[in-house]
């Protein structure tokens, strides 16, 4: 079955879905969930097999766990709220008996609620369960794809230890797995820093497949020595210019105006400027909190730092974070407050007529704001704005941290000669160090070497492979189709017979592909009826790594040997075909990997 589309299909944008619903790979069957058709499922399953050999090798058992989930579980976790109300990407539902369940998104809680059951003893550690299968994730924005789909193929693995040594032990193995299988996917992987939420000093890397289409942003240095998750990465930013006006002074502002048309009109820099984004929080177990985050003019907030920032500050969960609008404030009351030109030191009182929300605010700033010795900032009047000498007489109830996104152009810590570069990525694995968090959560517990009871140290390790699958196709195509990486591939070879009414084209193409078969070559034979034209473009689009055209020659006992990646061909005699084309087969697998 093999149905190529001639148009690219409209609602594909980035070249790796329209290569794979062209190629007849993939059908969309409702908005993030795809079928794989019968060349896909040949990929997956590759894939499928050097994930699952490289986790045998480091001693990982596999299993298969459940993907109906009670609710129970991720109450005792925490996360039940979390994943399925507001923008929760849980899927779930209630049963005939009113209990509610999930869909798996991910499988901590199951894991580890096994692992209770299951491991008493030290004796018994450390163990590492993996499974592939679907996952179910209600994403907000479903799309390009098998790249973030509802449903879609992850391999999960969970370790379980006795302690942070030996968790780093099996963490560093995982790493190691995780590059032997992208490299011999025929993956470009770059590994890097990750974010591993509020409970700080645990490891989180994250192996992306660098591409224009990925939707994280990474940040290299030139040396090498760097890599880090835009949401985590750290360095140091352009020095600000000392404000030379000094004296305290109020300055008259246009209302609605930006940052930089503010720095325009005052001839100051972005720079020197303090600037202060509302924001409101909700935190577990607490009434709405409006958050005032003071940063550089010049920097961008990361999200991500300051929902950990606030996780460590408040000891809670956040549960969702958004910045303030205007209507929101009137809503609750608030609309007096002088948005546009609210300083870091708006007072608590601008909150007391709040209906719902805490009525005092949480005061963050980054360190770059803090650092400034002179600045502009909102003077809490509508269009008014102020100079500051410092921020001495600031709310001593300022909590400093690092709340900036790192950019392309910004110092590294590890060497300020050396400058961060952007790139865009794709993450196709990320490994985790857990640390105690669900083992405490859901009391599981083993008995240490001492006699003492204590919570498992645990680790997850993930790989996308639907994702992996079609991140490999975005990394290599070209104007004519798919170039599958040879471990991968749907097949090996193609035998494409020019025209099937010529006897001895048919024969001897029926011939090649009954000995590749004995030999234990992946090979596809195209027999259509179609016109060789035809069936050299879809050749060319399905990406099958070596071709075998017989053609006009094969009265002479010669074909021609055509390589996807490089088009090269050659014309060979029919006897030496096989050890030519077993020869080409070698040549492309990754070197350590023949
Ligand atoms: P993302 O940040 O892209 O949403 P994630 O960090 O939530 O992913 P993990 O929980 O780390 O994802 O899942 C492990 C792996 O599963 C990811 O590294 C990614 O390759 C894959 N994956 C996650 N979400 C999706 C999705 N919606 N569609 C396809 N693959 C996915
Ligand atoms: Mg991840």
């Amino acid at each position: 079955m093999l149905v190529t589309l001639r148009e690219i299909p409209a609602d594909a944008e980035i070249t790796s879905h329209q290569l794979l619903l062209k190629g007849g790979f993939i059908r969309r069957v409702a908005s993030g969930v795809y079928a794989y058709l019968p060349l896909m499922w040949r990929v997956l399953k590759k894939i499928t097999r050097i994930v699952q050999q490289e986790m045998d090798s480091t001693g990982a058992l596999e299993t298969l766990l459940p993907q109906l989930q009670p609710s129970e579980l991720w109450k005792q976790s925490g996360r039940w709220e979390a994943y399925t109300a507001g923008e929760g990407i849980m899927f779930n539902l209630k049963d005939r008996q009113n209990r509610y369940l999930g869909l798996g998104p991910t499988h901590e809680e199951v894991i580890t609620s096994l692992a209770k059951e299951l491991i008493n003893s030290y004796r018994q550690l450390p163990v590492t369960l993996y499974q592939t299968q679907t996952k179910f994730r209600d994403e907000i924005r479903p799309r390009f794809g098998l790249m973030r789909s509802r449903e879609f193929i992850m391999k999960d693995a969970y370790s379980f230890h006795a302690n942070q040594e030996c968790l780093d032990k099996t963490y560093k193995s995982m790493d190691n797995a995780y590059r032997n299988i992208f490299s011999r996917c025929g993956l470009k992987v770059l590994a890097v820093e990750a974010d591993s939420g509020a409970i700080g000093g645990v490891a989180s890397q994250e192996f992306m497949v660098t591409a224009e289409a990925g939707e994280d942003n990474i940040l290299t240095s030139p040396d090498g020595k760097y890599a880090a998750n835009q949401e985590k990465a750290v360095s140091i930013p352009p020095m600000a210019k000392p404000l030379e006006l000094s004296k305290d002074s109020l300055i008259e502002t246009p209302l609605n105006g930006s940052i930089n048309s503010l720095c325009k009109t005052l001839e100051i820099e972005a720079s020197q400027v303090v600037k202060v984004i509302l924001m409101l929080g909700k935190i577990e177990g607490k009434k709405p909190q409006p958050i005032l985050i003071s940063l550089r003019g010049d920097q961008e907030l990361n999200e991500v730092k300051l929902t950990n920032a606030i996780a460590d500050i408040l000891k809670a969960e956040v549960l969702d974070l958004h910045k303030i609008t205007p209507n929101q404030l009137k809503l609750e009351g608030l609309s007096e407050l002088p948005f546009g030109a609210i300083g870091p030191d708006l007072t608590n009182d601008a909150l007391s007529k709040a209906k719902t929300w805490s009525s005092s605010f949480l005061r963050i700033a980054d360190r770059t704001a803090i650092d400034l010795r002179t600045f502009l900032c909102g003077a809490n009047k509508l269009n008014l704005h102020r100079i500051c000498n410092g921020w001495e007489g600031m709310p001593k109830d300022t909590i400093s941290a690092d709340l900036r996104n790192s950019q392309a152009g910004d110092s590294c810590v590890h060497d300020p000669t050396q400058r961060l570069q952007e790139k865009r990525g794709i993450e196709v694995g990320h490994i985790f160090q857990l640390g105690r968090k669900y083992s405490d959560a859901l009391e599981a517990r083993f008995t240490n070497e001492e006699g003492t009871s204590e919570s498992f140290w645990m680790g997850c390790y993930g790989i996308g492979v639907s994702r992996l699958a079609q991140a490999a196709v975005e990394q290599n195509n070209d104007e004519h189709g798919i170039i599958w990486p040879i471990s991968i591939a749907p097949f090996e070879v193609i035998i494409v017979i020019a025209n099937v009414q010529d006897e001895t084209q048919l024969k001897l193409g029926e011939i090649l592909y009954q000995r590749m078969k004995d030999s234990n070559i992946d090979v596809l034979l195209d027999d259509r009826k179609e016109r060789a034209g035809v069936k050299f473009k879809d050749a060319d689009l399905l990406g099958v790594p070596l071709r075998v055209i017989v053609g006009r020659d094969a009265k002479e006992g010669k074909i021609e040997l055509l390589r996807r990646l490089d088009r090269q061909s050659i014309v060979i005699n029919q006897q030496d075909a096989l050890k030519k084309i077993i020869a080409q087969i070698n040549e492309l697998k990754p070197p350590e990997f023949q």
